[in-house]
Parts: structure tokens; C-alpha cells; sequence
């Protein structure tokens, strides 16, 4: 692969995997993961703590979805990824549907992650972005190489300390020009108020971007997630602020998928 500025940027990452998406609306669909390592944020039902410390190796499956993986050290570059990835797409047929970039939070490497993305999409892949939500600027930069944006609306009481509600909105305004979802994880500690004042901010930005409320995992970080009723009644109270809401909890854990 040939050396450019962009090709020679570097981050820290946590692994390398091929899976079956496990949440949101594109549920069931094959990607490669890369999971970026460093996290800005502590919610209290994060199920990748590995991915938020910085200084530790990087995994590499040895075969797309065999579960065995080889450790390499970090930083990589995004030349030595490009060629990981296109050594796992080819190795599985190609039949992906999209490069999942996720952590941590992939945010927090804007040029390093457009480098990677556009260099990914002129080998035609779509590329989907996973992201807390709360980096705007960062997205500004990136968004012009991503197709998909899974982001998450972190509702106070999940978080360590509230996300700056400006900044959500802001990155929701330029998520929304691409194929968009927001995912809400709710536990069974969330208030009404906090929920009111996400679905209100989401609404005055839009309400043609689908939202998922997201149960959490049962005894992932000590959280439950509510019981059905308060789910039904959440649906049908956010409903009245986006067109599209639906129930959907995290699928790989029941199967035990990555
Ligand atoms: S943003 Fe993601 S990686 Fe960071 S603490 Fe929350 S769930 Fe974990």
C-alpha cells in the first residue's frame, strides 16, 4: 500500500472482529468491527470497559467470526488497517454490509477516522458509525465519508456527569443529513423529566430521525432495564415527538455474539 500523510496516521485500537450487528435498526447485518480504543464518558451500562483505557494491545480475529484473535501492538496506522480489513472482507466473501466503526468512542480520532473511512468507501464499503453522540465538530469532519450513523442519546442519570445538551442537538442537526438512528439506553432509574427534555430537544431538531429505546442488558455495570409497561408507555409518550420509535434490545448478548 502506497505511504501517504493519511495512510501513515495512527490510533489506538481495541479489536478487529466480524459479527452480525446486535442493536438499532440494522439489527442482523454483517460488518467488520473495528472498535477504536478511549472513551470521554462513563455510562453506567457500558459493556465495552475494555475498549476505554488507551494503553493496551490491539486484537486482530485470525479468521472472520472464529473468536480467535492475535494481539499487535498499538498504535496502528490506518495503512496497516486498510490492509487487516481487506484481508478479512476477502477471507469472508466479501458479503458484508458495512465496516462498523465503534469503541470507545471513534470520535475522539476525527482525521484518523476519515482517513480510514473515505479510504474504505473508494474500495466500496459503507461505512457505519457508532458514536456517543456528543462531538459535533468531530462528526463535521468525518461525516462526509460515513454512510450510517448509529449515535446514542445519553440521558443524565446513565452518565457519571450530563452530556452538554447543545452539543447533542447540534450533532443530531449533522447526523440527520445521512441514514441516521438515535439509540436511547434506558435503565429502570430513569426519571420522566430527563426523558421529557431528551424527546423535546430531538424534536426541535426533527422527527423524521427513527429512535430505538434501547433496554439495558440486564447486569451489565448493575443496571436494569425497565419493566414492559414503563417501555410501552415510554414508546408511546415519545412517540407523540418522533414519527418512528421502537422497543429494541441488545440481540447479541442472547446468543452470546460478539
Ligand atoms: S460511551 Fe460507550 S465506551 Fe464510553 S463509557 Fe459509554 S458505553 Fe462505554
Amino acid at each position: 500500500m502506497p505511504k501517504t500523510p493519511e495512510t501513515q496516521l495512527t490510533a489506538p485500537i481495541c479489536e478487529l472482529f466480524t459479527s452480525a450487528q446486535g442493536e438499532g435498526l440494522l439489527v442482523g447485518v454483517r460488518q467488520v468491527f473495528v472498535r477504536l480504543r478511549g472513551c470521554n464518558l462513563y455510562c453506567c451500562y457500558c459493556d465495552t470497559p475494555q475498549a476505554r483505557t488507551t494503553d493496551a494491545p490491539c486484537n486482530i480475529e485470525d479468521d472472520p467470526g472464529s473468536g480467535r484473535f492475535t494481539q499487535r501492538d498499538n498504535p496502528v496506522s490506518v495503512g496497516q488497517l486498510l490492509e487487516i480489513i481487506d484481508s478479512q472482507v476477502q477471507a469472508d466473501g466479501g458479503i458484508h454490509h458495512s465496516i462498523a466503526l465503534t469503541g470507545g468512542e471513534p470520535l475522539l480520532y476525527p482525521e484518523y477516522l476519515y482517513a480510514l473511512a473515505s479510504a474504505l468507501q473508494q474500495r466500496s464499503q459503507r461505512i457505519y458509525l457508532e458514536t456517543a453522540g456528543h462531538l459535533p465538530e468531530a462528526l463535521a469532519k468525518v461525516l462526509p465519508a460515513v454512510d450510517y450513523i448509529a449515535r446514542d442519546w445519553k440521558l443524565p442519570s446513565t452518565l457519571n456527569e450530563p452530556l452538554d445538551m447543545s452539543q447533542q442537538t447540534r450533532f443530531l442537526d449533522l447526523a440527520q443529513q445521512r441514514q441516521c438512528f438515535i439509540k436511547m439506553p434506558v435503565t429502570d432509574n430513569i426519571s420522566e423529566e430527563e426523558v421529557h427534555q431528551a424527546l423535546r430537544a430531538i424534536s426541535e431538531v426533527t422527527r423524521a430521525v427513527p429512535l430505538v429505546l434501547q433496554p439495558v442488558t440486564p447486569g451489565v455495570g448493575g443496571c436494569r432495564p425497565p419493566d414492559v409497561q414503563t417501555l410501552l408507555e415510554w414508546q408511546a409518550v415519545a412517540s407523540k415527538h418522533v414519527g418512528d420509535v421502537r422497543i429494541i434490545p441488545q440481540c447479541h448478548p442472547l446468543i452470546g455474539m460478539r
